[in-house]
């Protein structure tokens, strides 16, 4: 399923918040570049796990699909490389949940990724 895009008007309302999020940092800062970039790095981090779940909850869902798919890429058949293996959502909004995921190695998910985008 493709992503939802932003209409021109949200588009342009997360512009606007961005630039005031990025005005804040520079406030909070208040000139000082080390400072701004940890503001900035906490929250690009904080944002991300917002999206894709915290590392932690992220390696026991792997270790979960890996264990139900019996350690096979449901895609080409064939069995799981031990590192590199990607958590891919069928519906991205609805977030990295068992009944949302499959593991899958890295180069079936080059190729999905690939494929989507040509959607
Ligand atoms: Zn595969």
């Amino acid at each position: 399923m493709p992503n939802r895009q932003l209409s021109t008007d949200e588009l342009a309302l997360a512009n606007k918040l961005l630039d005031e999020v990025r005005s804040e940092l520079n406030r909070l800062a208040g000139g000082d570049t080390d400072l701004l970039f940890a503001f900035r790095r906490k929250i690009a981090k904080e944002l991300t796990y917002d999206e894709r779940d915290k590392p932690g909850p992220r390696r026991a869902l792997k270790a979960r699909m890996r264990a139900l798919q019996n350690n096979i890429c449901p895609l080409c058949k064939g069995e799981l490389p031990e590192s590199y293996c990607v958590l891919d959502r069928f519906n991205a909004p609805d977030g990295y949940v068992e009944a949302n995921v499959r593991l899958i190695c890295e180069p079936c998910d080059r190729r999905v990724q690939k494929e989507r985008r040509f959607k």
